[in-house]
């Protein structure tokens, strides 16, 4: 739809000029071409942007989706090569645009602005990478695995990307396997750890992984990992309490942190 903010026309006798219209051009596409539900809140998405070139962005930035007129911001899964645009995304059920974009299906669409934004990318300076995230918050970091593998780890050379993801409960990770499979193939660039908070709960019984929060378990990899303040770049993203606890915990001991927040507390 095309949105006016002025009207046009002629002008009636004895009345100022109207001010030119402003027309807003109707905002680009993209279509959903496939779904996966993991739970009853979390699911990816793959879109087919509909764009007259190609979308690039940064393994690590977010693009900016919607529905009607309401947008939000979203990690991109997928590393720049791939053809599609995957997202995680966490049901809020309190939230403007999630409960919509959850009815969506296969052949649906969802408005894409153009340019891709965000700063949360890998940062070459520092050879040790220490990636933590709670849930959806582990997407930047899937892309940036993915892109340094398609890239065959040229530019990687003597980086170590050591990846901890968080969630309540063992069906909430989604990209584990992907993540754990790259660690065991390239044990020399990669580590991944993904731990249960809610270790004695039912439904996580068969769990037989990490346990405990990430902001408490940081320090415990940190200090096993043998990683130093002048070789280490700490990254954290997604819950914003996660973020201020790692913040509070390792930015005295002076390492230096690069931070993504999905809400505000
Ligand atoms: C750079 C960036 C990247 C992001 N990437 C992702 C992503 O990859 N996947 C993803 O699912 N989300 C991501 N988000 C969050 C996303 O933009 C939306 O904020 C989120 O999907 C909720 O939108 P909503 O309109 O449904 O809720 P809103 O109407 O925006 O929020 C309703 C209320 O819920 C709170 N809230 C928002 N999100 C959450 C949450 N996850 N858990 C608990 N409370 C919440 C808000 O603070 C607010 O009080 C990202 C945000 C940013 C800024």
């Amino acid at each position: 739809m095309v949105q006016s903010e002025s009207p046009t026309g002629s002008t009636p006798q004895g009345q100022a000029a109207a001010r030119p219209a402003v027309v807003r051009k109707p905002l680009p596409t993209a279509e959903i071409v496939k779904r996966v539900d993991y739970t009853h809140d979390l699911w990816s998405i793959w879109l087919k942007p509909d764009l007259p070139h190609p979308f690039t962005f940064k393994a690590g930035q977010y693009c900016t989706i919607g529905v009607d007129t309401v947008e939000r911001a979203y990690s991109i899964v997928s590393a720049p090569h791939e053809p599609l645009i995957e997202l995680f995304i966490e049901l809020v059920p309190q939230g403007e645009l999630t409960p919509r974009l959850y009815e969506l299906k296969v052949g649906d669409k969802v408005t894409f602005r153009p340019s891709a934004k965000g700063v949360f990318v890998f940062n070459s300076k520092f050879t040790n990478h220490f990636m933590a995230s709670t849930v959806t918050g582990v997407v930047p970091f899937v892309s940036i695995v993915r892109d340094a593998l398609h890239k065959g780890l040229k530019g990687y050379e003597g980086h170590r990307l050591y990846i901890i993801e968080g969630a309540s409960y063992w069906d909430e990770f989604a990209y584990d396997k992907e993540l754990s499979a790259v660690a065991r193939e390239f044990p020399t660039h990669f580590s991944f750890v993904a731990s249960v908070s809610r270790p004695n709960e039912e439904k996580n019984r068969e769990w037989k992984g990490e346990k405990g929060r990430v902001n408490m378990l940081a320090e415990k990899y940190i200090e096993q990992y043998k990683l130093d303040t002048a070789s280490t770049l700490v990254y954290a993203c997604g819950h914003p309490g996660m973020i201020e606890d790692v913040k509070a915990r390792l930015l005295p001991k002076g390492f230096k942190l690069t931070e993504e927040r999905f809400w505000k507390e």
